[in-house]
């Protein structure tokens, strides 16, 4: 998977995708990421890349021309890429789109600054997400939450496939509790069940704790689920 990504702050990606899981992917080369500066697609000795709004009002918008052609560029360098543009309008990023992403050969992040992007970019882009309602200074930290959220479902990062399978949301429900030692831990004991070396009944016992928690702390997937599950039946 190539991801590539247009910001005012390439510098932002250094540090997060060197380190662990996704330091180690790039290593063996499961994962490309490489990040290109804005201001390289803006003209004039200044490279200016934002301008005040039509209309008046506070704040800075994004030009269409630079962001325009850094993502003619980035279409020029991965023909395969699905640009994405990173805005608070967009839809909502969620555990089924990041399946979705990671079927793609390459992704390019398009990260807004200031009052973000002069509406005429909309059109260049295959989608735009949003990680949450919510107003962020910048869209690296968004771009940075769907890379990393892909990733770690393409084929090999992760090591073990199954634990990306297990975890809350990739199925609708929230994932079961979690223990490890000591067995008993300022009074408070690992539930017995996990003890017991019995893999149906620990099967079982963590099918339930899912379907409580869910139920429980997310009554919206409990009730999607439900729902999901009935039409299935
Ligand atoms: N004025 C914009 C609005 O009200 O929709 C918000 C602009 S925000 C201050 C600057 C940039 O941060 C956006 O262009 C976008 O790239 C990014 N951003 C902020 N919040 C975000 C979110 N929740 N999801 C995705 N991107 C976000």
């Amino acid at each position: 998977m190539q991801f590539a990504v247009l910001s005012l702050f390439p510098d932002m990606f250094t540090s997060p995708f060197a380190q662990s899981i996704i330091g180690k992917a790039v290593e063996k080369g499961l994962l490309g990421i490489a990040t290109h500066q804005l201001r390289n697609y803006a003209a004039g000795r200044h490279q200016v890349t934002d301008d005040t709004p039509y209309g008046g009002g506070d704040g800075m918008v994004m030009k269409a021309e630079p962001v325009c052609h850094g993502i003619e560029d980035m279409r020029h360098r991965y023909p395969e890429a699905h640009v994405v543009l990173m805005t608070p309008q967009g839809q909502r990023f969620n555990q089924a789109e990041a399946e979705h992403l990671a079927q793609k050969q390459a992704l390019v992040f398009v990260c807004g600054r200031y009052e973000g992007f002069d509406e005429r970019i909309r059109s260049y882009v295959d989608a735009e997400y949003s990680i949450g309602d919510y107003v962020l200074t910048g869209g690296e930290l968004p771009a940075m939450v769907v890379m990393d959220a892909v990733a770690r479902l393409v084929p090999g990062v992760l090591g073990n496939e199954d634990s990306a399978r297990q975890d809350s949301h990739s199925d609708g429900l929230l994932e079961f509790p979690h223990y490890t030692r000591p067995a008993e831990f300022r009074g408070e004991k690992v539930p017995e069940v996990l003890l017991s070396g019995n893999h149906a009944r620990i099967q079982e016992w963590r099918r339930n704790e899912q379907c409580k928690r869910t139920e429980e702390r997310r009554p919206d997937l409990w009730q999607r689920y439900t729902q999901q599950h009935k039409s299935d039946n």
